[in-house]
């Protein structure tokens, strides 16, 4: 009899990425190993599970629930209630309950799974070299989901048919792939077709292929299939050619070629329009990623994970990998293959390769067949296309790991739509983000749902693209936003688009930027005590109508207080001067330094005397400088016509890298700034030589080792004065000190201001924890010597996570700032 007393029911609900994981299996699986018995249950906002039995079974069970979930699964909230016995015989899968109005977790796409990985390398499996494997464990997820709940016929994969087979092992729940809702084989899946830039078919599966032997030439690899009929060995040996190929992955197309091959590379270059900004690689494995690359421990740990992001890893001098990948660069973008078709490819290929996102400059990624035909055909020779539609597009997420942590440099695959979670129950926003590296973020209940990188908001496509993005994610989580918050800038098309929405009667708000990049470092962060944020940036408009960006701010959600901020100086003819960094060199030394100095500066550079480097002995500096400009420039800031004033960290660092001869017009946004970075981090690394993982030293050792500056005060207001940098700047130029020294200096320089700053903050408001963000922070070795510095003085530092430090995070800010605004 003390049996059936010890008998109890126990209900228990799971809410998180708990549906399309494999988490009911799982359960199943769980509840007959404890001899249990009762059902798992869909529900649109949980998985719900009611089991029978003693004390002790369920007791395991419930902790072997939480501690040993599927992979992908991510259990966000659990509870469990005790009831008496029902009696049930069996354990049972149940069919799912729709709820209208709730929502669930969306899974994003994720990189093939071991199992599926020796399935496809396995010349025996009936999905060898099937590029379309997966399983509950892998595959694409968001990028086919037209709807919820997450059902076949709501995916892009609606229009297959799944063979007896594949039905057979969709419905067996101990089946790793039961349910797993794009199950497909060789026989009844999507299919691969290589295609010439004019979308007729080269190499149809099974086919013979229409050149002969000659341009085909022999493959390498013994691993390789014997047969020419196969898209994806031929598409391979193009790349070994030095071909460019456009090949569909999960969120779009990816343009490819040999990165160890600088014509190919070059060439590439030429036709996309991308002069010099990097491009990532893909290497078939781990090993490969040595060859090239050193990797460290947790950098490794990013690279294999199950979301397989382009992780920025410093390169070895000796790889093979060409310059022109990512010239001027100490790191390179590396990632290892996430879908099976990449394996195939990489295998078959043997060679590293570029995969940079199908488009022509900063137009969104092309996703459909014809439409990358349409806009690639410029750019690849040959298309390597399959049958299975992409519903959402998206890039590459792009990662770093500094300080020992991993921070996402751009959300996008894998990650999105992962929400970020707030420590306060939202109202339904909608932030709309910013210009460049646009996101927008929904918020409900506990979540915020960031984007994915959507890009620059500067042509209609990209907008066409953010406005069936926002509707998407409106109907996924069933959002209809009451709010919607915005830039205080009124031309940012972000801007606009948000305030054509405010018109249906929607409350409008908008946030100014830099509080909305605080906010957004305090939510990725899950803070709400207020913090001192120092917010480095490129350019995000103020309150006062100038254009901020070496902000130091008192921050809590509600409101924001300017406590200081570098001096402001001009920016002679706006954005064109932030294309020519010259251009702001020469009006940095003119308003703070005056006429004599430029002239003795330009004389100076004109003798070409930099010591110890003489291999670039021209200053860029006056490369690109002529008399006339001078005098447009000086007549631009005399009248303050078209010469807004700022005080941006980022433009300090593109002034300085011109001016010491780095880098006097960028190609893309932030290159003086990164370029000036590598000079400083190649000394940097040479004292310490040493750490080539990166180690976390970053202590400014000698007071030498860094530049003058003073700040002034005025009722509270901290400015600080640039003066003194720049002439020590010009004196080490006249000494002849190296770029590379001169750069650490100023990099030095920076990081003992911002805890100078706080220092005076702390002192006034009692505040020690500090928040880190703004594009500027995407530089690595002033984030570390920064954090460094004020963790050494005792403060508390928080960094970005989850979120962009860039203006990619914007919109998080805003939508949670919006929320507390509305009140
Ligand atoms: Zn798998
Ligand atoms: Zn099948
Ligand atoms: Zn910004």
């Amino acid at each position: 009899m003390a049996q059936i007393e010890a008998s109890q029911l126990a209900r228990i609900s799971v809410r998180g990425i708990v549906q399309g994981v494999g988490f009911r299996p799982f359960v199943y699986g769980l509840a007959t190993r404890h001899s249990l018995k009762g059902w798992v249950c869909n529900t649109s906002e949980d998985v719900k599970i009611e089991v029978e039995g003693e004390a002790e079974p369920i007791e395991q069970f419930y902790s072997d629930l939480k501690t040993k979930t599927p992979p992908l699964a991510r259990i966000e909230d659990i509870a469990i209630s005790y009831h008496p016995p029902i009696g049930y015989e069996t354990f049972e899968i149940r069919d799912s309950v729709a709820d209208e109005g709730k929502y669930q977790l969306i899974s994003p796409d994720i990189a093939t799974c071991q199992a599926c990985l020796s399935e496809l390398l396995d010349p025996h499996d009936r999905r060898y070299r099937y590029p379309f494997t997966n399983c509950t464990n892998c595959g694409p997820r968001f990028t086919i989901i037209e709807d919820m709940p997450y059902d076949r016929p709501k995916t892009t994969m609606s229009y297959f048919r799944m063979c007896p087979q594949c039905q057979a092992e969709y419905d067996d729940p101990l089946d790793r792939r039961f349910h797993a809702q794009p199950n497909a084989c060789p026989k009844c899946g999507p299919q691969v077709e290589l295609v010439d830039s004019h979308g007729d078919l080269v190499i149809a599966r099974g086919e013979a292929p229409k050149q002969t032997q000659d341009e085909i030439p022999r493959l390498r690899s013994e691993q390789a299939p014997q047969s020419h009929s196969d898209p994806i060995a031929s598409a391979s040996q193009l790349l070994r050619q030095g071909k460019v190929l456009a090949i569909k992955g999960l969120g779009g197309f990816l343009l490819a070629c040999d990165a160890t091959n600088d014509t190919a590379v070059k060439e590439l270059r030429q036709r996309k329009r991308r002069s010099s900004k990097p491009f990532a690689i893909m290497v078939s494995d781990m090993d490969e990623a040595r060859r090239h690359c050193y990797v460290s421990p947790e950098e490794e740990k990013l690279l294999t994970s199950p979301q397989s992001p382009i992780v920025l890893v410093r390169w070895k001098e000796g790889s093979s990998v060409s310059r022109e990948v990512a010239p001027n660069l100490e790191y390179l973008g590396v990632m290892l293959p996430y879908t099976p078709l990449h394996h195939i490819l990489l295998r078959d290929t043997g060679l590293p390769l570029v995969m940079t996102s199908g488009n022509i400059s900063e137009e969104p990624i092309a996703k459909d067949n014809d439409e990358a035909l349409r806009r690639l055909a410029g750019i690849a020779d040959c298309f390597l296309v399959h049958d299975r539609d992409i519903y959402s597009r998206y890039d590459d997420s792009v990662t770093v790991v500094e300080r020992g942590e991993s921070q996402v440099v751009r959300r996008a695959r894998s990650y999105a739509p992962y929400p970020i979670h707030l420590t306060f129950k939202a109202k339904q926003v909608l932030g709309c983000g910013a210009e460049v590296k646009n996101t927008f973020c929904l918020t409900k209940h506990n979540h915020a749902f960031l984007s994915q990188h959507i890009g620059d908001m500067e042509n209609m496509e990209t907008v066409e693209h953010f406005d069936n993005t926002i509707s998407l994610y409106e109907r996924l989580f069933r959002i209809e936003p009451e709010i919607i918050a915005c830039d205080l800038h009124p031309d940012y098309l972000a801007t606009k688009y948000a305030r054509e929405l405010a018109q249906s009667g929607r409350k409008l708000i908008p946030v100014q930027h830099h509080h909305a990049h605080i906010v957004s470092c305090m939510a990725d962060n899950g803070l709400e005590a207020p913090v001192i944020g120092v917010a480095f940036d490129g350019t995000g408009l103020g309150t006062d109508g100038h254009i901020w960006g070496g902000e130091f701010l008192v921050v809590d959600y509600h409101s924001f207080r300017r406590a200081g901020h570098l001096e402001y100086l001009p920016l002679p003819g706006g954005d064109a001067a932030i294309k020519r960094p010259y251009r702001i060199a020469i009006a940095y030394i003119l308003s703070l330094l005056g006429e004599d100095t430029l002239d003795a500066v330009v004389a100076l550079s004109r003798s070409s005397v930099i010591a110890s480097e003489a291999k670039q002995p021209q200053l860029a500096f006056t490369e690109q400088l002529n008399e006339v400009e001078i005098e447009v420039i000086k007549r631009q800031m005399e009248r303050g016509i078209n010469s807004p004033l700022t005080s941006s960290m980022g433009r300090l660092f593109d002034a300085i890298s011109a001016l010491i001869g780095i880098r006097g017009e960028i190609d893309y946004e932030g290159q003086a700034a990164v370029e000036l970075e590598m000079a400083a981090y190649a000394c940097h690394c040479e004292e310490r030589d040493s750490s080539l993982t990166l180690g976390t030293s970053a202590g400014i050792s000698d007071k030498q080792e860094s530049y003058p500056y003073y700040i002034v005060e005025d009722k509270g207001l901290r400015v600080v004065q640039l003066a003194d940098l720049l002439s020590a700047i010009i004196e080490d130029l006249q000494q002849g000190t190296s770029r590379g020294r001169i750069s650490l200096r100023l990099h030095n320089t920076v990081a003992r201001m911002a805890n100078e700053m706080c220092h005076l903050i702390a002192d006034e408001t009692g505040i020690k924890q500090v928040a880190l963000s703004g594009g500027v922070f995407q530089n690595r070795l002033l984030l570390r010597k920064t954090a460094s510095l004020l963790e050494s003085y005792g403060f508390q530092v928080f960094t970005h996570k989850q979120v962009p430090c860039n203006d990619g995070g914007i919109s998080l800010g805003q939508a949670v700032i919006a929320n507390f605004a509305a009140d």
